[in-house]
């Protein structure tokens, strides 16, 4: 059977650190979907097109990774894509203990699907999608942030 890993998140945009625990985690597993997830009540920056195309772009040459959207849990997404594990990535002790929460209750819903973690590169723990975009907003160069294949005009 696939080991196929899911790897959720808003990904708006995506950034370094999102693609390092993907480029790590594709020696585990058959094939990882980075899924990003449609929320009615989060407001985003970025369209969801554009998110998903700019993931496209960043693992093009990776034939084992694709890009889906998905509404809903979690948990209902990896059955419908028949993925036993969720790949998540971990900063700080505060991303443990909110993570721990989530893993902890997907466990509950679905006692099949186990959350995989992996600790970011060093220089990789102060970013997040947040971050980026509060650069960009104010006009920074957000170039050591995100991957080279997201070519973002100035606001
Ligand atoms: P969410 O909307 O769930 O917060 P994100 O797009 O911010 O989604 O993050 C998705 C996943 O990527 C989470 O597991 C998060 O911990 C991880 N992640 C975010 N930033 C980094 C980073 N700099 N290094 C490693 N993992 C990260």
């Amino acid at each position: 059977m696939q080991k196929i890993a899911i790897f959720p998140g808003s990904f708006d945009p995506i950034t370094r650190g999102h693609v390092f625990i993907v480029k790590r985690a594709i020696p585990l597993f058959d094939k990882i979907i980075v899924a990003i997830g449609q929320n009615a009540t989060k407001q985003n920056m970025f369209s969801i097109e554009q998110r998903e195309k700019w993931i496209e772009q960043v693992f093009e040459k990776d034939a084992t990774v694709e890009v889906q959207t998905y509404q809903g849990l979690t948990v209902d997404f990896c059955r419908q894509v028949g993925a036993k594990f969720i790949l998540r990535g971990l900063r700080t002790s505060a991303d443990f203990e909110f993570e721990r929460g989530i893993g902890q209750v997907n466990k509950m819903l679905h006692p099949d699907i186990d959350t995989v973690f992996l600790l970011t590169e060093p220089s990789f723990t102060p970013i997040s999608s947040s971050i980026v975009r509060d650069v960009y907003r104010h006009g920074g160069d957000i170039s050591k942030l995100v991957p080279p294949e997201i070519n973002i005009p100035s606001p």
